[in-house]
């Protein structure tokens, strides 16, 4: 055998097991089916500013050991993320604090907004949330829900709030302060030169062949290596023998405007339901303070987000981790610790709605666990 590993996907579970097998003294080749490396944090640079063609991508922690690994192969911004969500033209700070809640009722005092969601709550008459609308409602009340959370809720997933596990919405932190830092995280940036440098920093060293898909060319690519990572989607690799799991999927229309300034902020979310896009990235305020450095430069690029069902040959984003398809992934589990030579990771390998820390943080576990 050519290689010890065998490395499928070129995105950051990949791209940290490579670096770490490598480092092993382990030989390593990795591919991609796309042209190029970075999966979905891939970055291009268009009119002087990175785009995340793939969707917004924040990297934050609260892990020192995955902070200071992946601090050593870029160096990050101080970008701090709040976006702003716009309701029929109403704007609202997020995520929610008190200058939400003060736009929402007028309240003033931490103590008043308590006091209201506390009202709103009793109401709605919710003692132990069992779905998405239940959690959010007994989180911050039917206001904020109807306004902020149901229509970008039902827009993001394609389902109805009641139909949506609870945990989704708890990514999302609530304050009574005036924070509106949307991550709880210890550590957060963006890294300097775009996340395909940082993954490109990654595989320093190491083969790597984009524009080969693994599955079209698997007995060919599976006599090279010893055992194969696959960051694949779990079902695709076994042809969704047991059906296909469900993913959302997402549709950018990225445009160059000629003008230095379109909203003033990295993210604005549309949360009503009329609106058809999700939200609107400017990317350059990832990098660029934004008083002055962002406004120097005279052109800015926006990319609005479309989310939809995923279908066979979309590129799958999220994966819809409710109850059917949890009980339909343990299935594919099953099979795939049948395949001793192959480790899924990743997010579509493991059908999990993994941040990038955790990604890095499983890649890294990994790690410890194959290359001792
Ligand atoms: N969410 C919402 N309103 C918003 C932003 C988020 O209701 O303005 C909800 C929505 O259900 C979404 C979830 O919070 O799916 C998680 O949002 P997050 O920003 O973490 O999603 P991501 O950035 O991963 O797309």
């Amino acid at each position: 055998m050519k290689y010890d590993y065998l490395v499928v996907g070129a995105g950051l579970f990949g791209a940290v097991f490579a670096e770490q097998a490598k480092h092993a003294g382990k030989r390593v080749l990795v591919i991609d089916r796309r042209p190029h490396i970075a999966g979905n944090v891939y970055t291009e640079e268009v009119e002087g500013i990175q785009v995340h063609r793939y969707g917004a991508h924040i990297f934050h922690t609260n892990s020192r050991r995955v902070w200071d690994y992946i601090t050593k192969f870029a160096e990050f911004n101080r970008f701090t993320n709040s976006p702003v969500a716009n309701y029929h033209g109403e704007l609202y700070s997020l995520p929610f604090n008190m200058y939400t809640f003060n736009k929402m009722w007028g309240v003033v005092t931490p103590e008043e907004a308590a006091a209201k969601i506390e009202e709103q709550r009793r109401d709605a008459g919710i003692t132990d949330p069992k779905n998405l609308e239940e959690q959010a409602i007994s989180l911050v009340g039917t206001d904020i829900y109807e306004k902020l959370i149901r229509g970008y809720t039902e827009k993001q997933w394609g389902r109805p709030c009641t139909e949506l596990p609870s945990f989704i919405i708890r990514r999302l932190p609530v304050r009574l302060t005036f924070d509106n830092n949307y991550f709880n995280a210890r550590y957060q940036g963006i890294p300097i030169g775009g996340y395909t440098k940082l993954v490109s920093n990654l595989l320093e060293g190491i083969e790597v062949r984009t524009g080969t898909d693994y599955l079209k060319q698997k007995a060919e690519l599976d006599a090279e290596a010893e055992r194969v990572i696959y960051t694949g989607p779990i079902d695709e690799y076994f042809g969704y023998s047991l059906g296909a799991l469900q993913y959302r999927s997402v549709r950018f229309e990225t445009e160059v405007l000629d003008k230095p300034n379109f909203q003033g902020n990295a993210a604005v979310n549309y949360t009503d339901r009329e609106t058809p896009w999700t939200r609107i990235i400017e990317h350059k305020w990832f990098e660029f303070g934004k008083d002055v450095d962002g406004n120097d430069l005279p052109k800015t690029v926006i990319s609005r987000e479309y989310s939809s069902e995923w279908k066979v040959g979309d590129e799958p984003y999220y994966p819809v981790n409710d109850r059917r398809n949890g009980e339909l992934y343990e299935r594919y589990l099953q099979l795939a610790k049948k395949e001793r030579r192959v480790i899924f990771g990743g997010r579509l390998g493991q059908y999990r709605y993994y941040d990038m820390d955790a990604v890095i943080d499983a890649a890294l576990a990994l790690c410890g666990r194959e290359l001792g």
